[in-house]
């Protein structure tokens, strides 16, 4: 194939996504944003539209879409607000995702149903206080079996999704077996409301403030042995995997909220005047925005190869780490732009420029750093070792080991 038009289906997608963004999340997101409330009401709206069950057979409730609708989906949620595509991404991708790739029949017929229609959310529980990028040696969370039961020690850091009023489950990687290099490292489903499950308070962000992240500690927290997802000693395989499709996701979010800085922005300049002007009329304006908009087009096209790819069956890991990092890099530099763009004005909570400023942020850490994309790519490469050259240096050690 050659080319990125869009078919029928997803332009139809597209647009349902856009109208919906547009009438129903931008008139009222900037309050949930500046009280720090989880908008529940368009969660449920979102539910209804089908958007938590787009790359989901139909026989669990989903949409029976692929993995390209789903960042069409971001990509357009984020044109206009980020917190409510955080929430999709974290509840489809890291939540609902792995127990449908991992699950056993009884576990996706019995999870995901309820996570498809939007009607609760599940969460993915990796990074830990110690460490997110080298989890696998910073991982102290440690679970052991008794009887039939999992039981589950440890702690858990920046838990996107899992302290709702409809958080169903979190996903937890924990030590099951084996040490130092030789961890054996597994998925275990933890419900919500589990006795020794502790959800921390929600956590004062910088951006994505209407969403929800929280700190969690399990304290001989017992769950049923077949809460375990997948094989035994698979979990970090199975997050890896995860993760490289989780970072198109980011990245199609990253390109939305790149896209939307150039929407607000065409708005803005041709309202406000400067010099007996409107703004657009000067070269040194009218620049700024192309650059924008030559950012957002590459960062989406970057999200399209990877997904492409994913839908195709493809390995994605070099071009969902290149999409990753070209688009959370796009939305530093229009969130920027735009917040310039609209002087004074860009610095208030008035205008949605200043929130997609603290938004973008973040995409350049959440679901591996932008070192970590680097360290991948370098890898892909064929490149190994690192400037440290030191022993347990991630990028010492097998690809398949190591990074977030
Ligand atoms: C709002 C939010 C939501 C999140 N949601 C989730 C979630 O739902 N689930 C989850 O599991 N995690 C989640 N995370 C965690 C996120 O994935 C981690 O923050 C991220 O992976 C980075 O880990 P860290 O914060 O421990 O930073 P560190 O790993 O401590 O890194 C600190 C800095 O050191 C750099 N660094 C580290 N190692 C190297 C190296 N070898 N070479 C060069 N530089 C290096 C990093 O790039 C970074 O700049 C979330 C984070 C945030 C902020």
């Amino acid at each position: 194939m050659i080319g990125f038009s869009l078919d029928d289906e997803h332009e139809a997608l597209r647009q349902t996504v856009r109208e919906f963004a547009t009438k129903v999340v931008a008139p009222v997101i900037g309050g949930f944003y500046q009280r720090g409330e989880f908008p529940y009401e368009i969660v449920a709206k979102m539910g209804k539209l089908g958007l938590f069950g787009l790359p989901f057979p139909e026989r669990y409730g989903g949409m029976g879409g692929d993995y390209f609708a789903f960042c069409l989906a971001l990509h357009e949620l984020a044109r206009v607000d980020s917190s409510v595509a955080i929430t999709l991404e974290a509840a489809v991708g890291l939540g609902a995702m792995p127990i449908f790739r991992y699950g056993s029949d009884e576990q996706r017929d019995g999870w995901l149903p309820p996570l498809c229609h939007g009607e609760r959310l599940a969460a993915f529980g990796l990074t830990e206080p110690g460490g997110g990028s080298d989890i696998r040696g910073g991982m102290r969370t440690t679970a052991r079996l008794d009887g039939d039961e999992w039981v589950v020690n440890g702690s858990k850091a920046f838990i996107t999704n899992s302290g709702t009023s409809i958080t169903s489950v979190i996903t937890v990687l924990a030590i099951t077996g084996g040490s130092g290099s030789r961890k054996e490292i597994s998925s275990i489903m933890v419900p919500a409301g589990t006795p020794g499950l502790d959800v921390g308070p929600e956590y004062s962000k910088v951006g994505w403030c209407a969403s929800d992240t929280r700190p969690l500690a399990f304290d001989e927290c017992r769950v049923p042995a077949g809460n375990l997802l997948g094989e035994r000693g698979r979990g970090y395989a199975q997050f890896l995997a995860t993760l490289d499709e989780g970072r198109i996701a980011i990245a199609a979010l990253g390109a939305g909220l790149a896209q939307g800085c150039v929407d607000e922005c065409l708005r803005y300049v041709a309202e406000r005047t400067a010099f007996g002007h409107a703004l657009g009329h000067y070269q040194a304006v009218q620049f700024m925005i192309a650059d924008m908009e030559a950012r957002a087009a590459s960062a989406r096209l970057g999200w399209y190869d990877a997904a492409a790819r994913q839908v195709a069956g493809e390995p994605v890991k070099k071009a969902a780490a290149i999409a990753k990092l070209t688009a959370s890099q796009a939305a530093m530099a229009n969130a920027r732009d735009a917040t310039q763009i609209f002087g004074g004005y860009g610095f208030m909570n008035e205008y949605p420029v200043g929130r997609f400023y603290r938004d973008a942020k973040v995409l350049e850490i959440g679901e591996g750093t932008s070192e970590v994309q680097k360290m991948i790519i370098a890898r892909e490469l064929g490149l190994r070792g690192g400037s440290s050259g030191a022993s347990g240096h991630p990028a010492d050690l097998p690809a398949e080991t190591r990074v977030v």
